[in-house]
């Protein structure tokens, strides 16, 4: 086989161009073919490879115990969350592995339950999705519902998401359609009466009814490549009966709302109204009923498709300074290991932990603030290590936190004798 650059015009075997109308041809014994037919090629291999991969994933085989277990080594605290969530992720994928014609013939059909995760930003919520999806071994994709649209208007529609789960999945239809997907914010699309505008829905009810859609099951026509649909387009159908949902929102003020429906219920038949001590915020979002989602402006038919309804806590500075040290990719163990590549062993004082943790509770944003907060302090650091050719450990203390200071060097005595 040669690439064949004489002048003289030869003729894709395959498609009939000429070497005039390509940039390469390849020749082979009396045969040729050209550099569109071979990249062509390449496509329809790669996608009867990802048709026809046969590795299996996980999601048959993993008892919620194990899966509890495998949330446990990325996921710190949230322990009754991550519970539901196991229980509720091995249910699922019992129910689609199951022989389908077994649940048929005493005509109970088990329905899918989607999960909504409660709790304010930075707790975990899009944490625990993705290590679900991993832990699982099934496809992933990510969505924001205030960027939704209903179909139509302009923004990512719905069914875009759907896309998404398909390039995730290398464009394996079957494994797309056991992903989970996860929605964030969606309490942003909550019902608001106030909220009118000429332009786009943005009180959130036509985005809940086309998100309503895909969560109960439908078969939407999505166009391979993503963007627009065009009339002439072939689209691949996705069936979204198998796929789980995970949405996700902080639902800002429903606490509000939770301790209103507690109060009017005790007065009813509880004249103690003494220990209608106010609960606190994140002990009252535990106590969350569809009713109060209701209030919230979820309309009942979304509610209705997401049974399980897992509340997260807030994270406090113990939790916090977990999260710093203990998850399998901990930022900490992260940046001991780029230290590391450096020859330098880095440690932190168990005070400069806690001032890096104080200063994150302060931007209340969860654990999120956690990684630009120690990229902040060892940015100097980490500036300053590849010239200093006999420093053996870095301690990172308090003072390296708050104020700036230089860290402590610790010298080889090797390297410096
Ligand atoms: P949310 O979706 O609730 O707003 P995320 O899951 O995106 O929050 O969390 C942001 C980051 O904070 C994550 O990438 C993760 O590193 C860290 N994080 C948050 N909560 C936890 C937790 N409970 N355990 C471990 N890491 C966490």
């Amino acid at each position: 086989m040669s690439d064949t650059k004489e002048n003289k015009l030869v003729k894709c075997s395959f498609c009939g161009r000429d070497s005039s109308e390509v940039s390469s041809m390849v020749a082979g014994p009396d045969v040729y073919i050209c550099d569109i037919c071979i990249r062509t090629s390449v496509d329809i291999l790669k996608n009867n490879l990802a048709a026809y991969s046969t590795k299996p994933d996980q999601s048959g085989t993993l008892t919620p115990e194990v899966i509890k277990k495998s949330l446990d080594e990325y996921v710190i605290g949230q322990e009754r969350a991550k519970k539901v969530l196991s229980v509720a992720v091995y249910n699922h994928y019992k129910r689609v592995n199951s022989n389908a014609s077994l649940f048929e013939l005493d005509d109970v059909e088990i329905e899918k339950s989607n999960i909504l995760l409660i709790g304010s930003t930075g707790v975990g919520k899009t944490l625990i999705a993705q290590t679900l999806a991993k832990i699982l071994e099934v496809p992933f994709a990510i969505a924001d519902a205030t960027t939704l649209t209903e179909a139509g208007y302009v923004g990512d529609d719905v069914e875009t998401v759907l896309v998404r789960l398909l390039q995730a999945a290398d464009y394996n239809l079957e494994k797309a359609q056991k992903g989970i997907i996860y929605i964030d914010e969606i309490d942003k699309i909550a019902r608001k009466s106030e909220s009118v505008s000429i332009t786009r829905d943005v009180s959130g009810e036509g985005v809940q009814q086309a998100l309503l859609k895909i969560l109960e099951g439908t078969v939407a026509g999505v166009p391979p490549k993503g963007g627009r649909k065009h009339p002439e387009q072939s689209l691949i159908n996705i069936n979204t009966k198998n796929i789980l949902f995970i949405v996700g929102g902080a639902f800002d003020g429903i606490e509000q709302i939770i301790a209103t429906r507690i109060n009017k219920n005790r007065m009813g038949f509880d004249t103690d109204i003494e220990d209608k001590k106010s609960l606190e915020k994140d002990d009252l979002i535990q106590l969350t009923q569809p009713e109060d989602l209701l209030s919230y402006g979820l309309i009942p038919e979304l509610i209705g498709r997401i049974p399980v309804v897992a509340p997260l806590h807030e994270l406090d500075a113990a939790t916090l300074k977990n999260i710093l040290t203990q998850p399998k990719n901990a930022l900490i163990k992260q940046y001991k290991k780029l230290f590391m590549l450096e020859g330098v062993e880095l440690e932190f004082d168990t005070a400069a932990l806690d001032a890096m943790v104080q200063k994150a509770l302060e931007r209340k944003t969860g654990a999120r603030a956690l990684r630009s907060i120690v990229e902040n302090v060892l940015l100097d650091v980490m500036y300053e290590i590849p010239m200093l050719d006999n420093v053996d450990r870095c301690l990172i203390t308090e003072d390296t936190v708050k104020y700036g200071n230089e860290p402590v060097y610790i010298e080889s005595d090797r390297k410096s004798a």
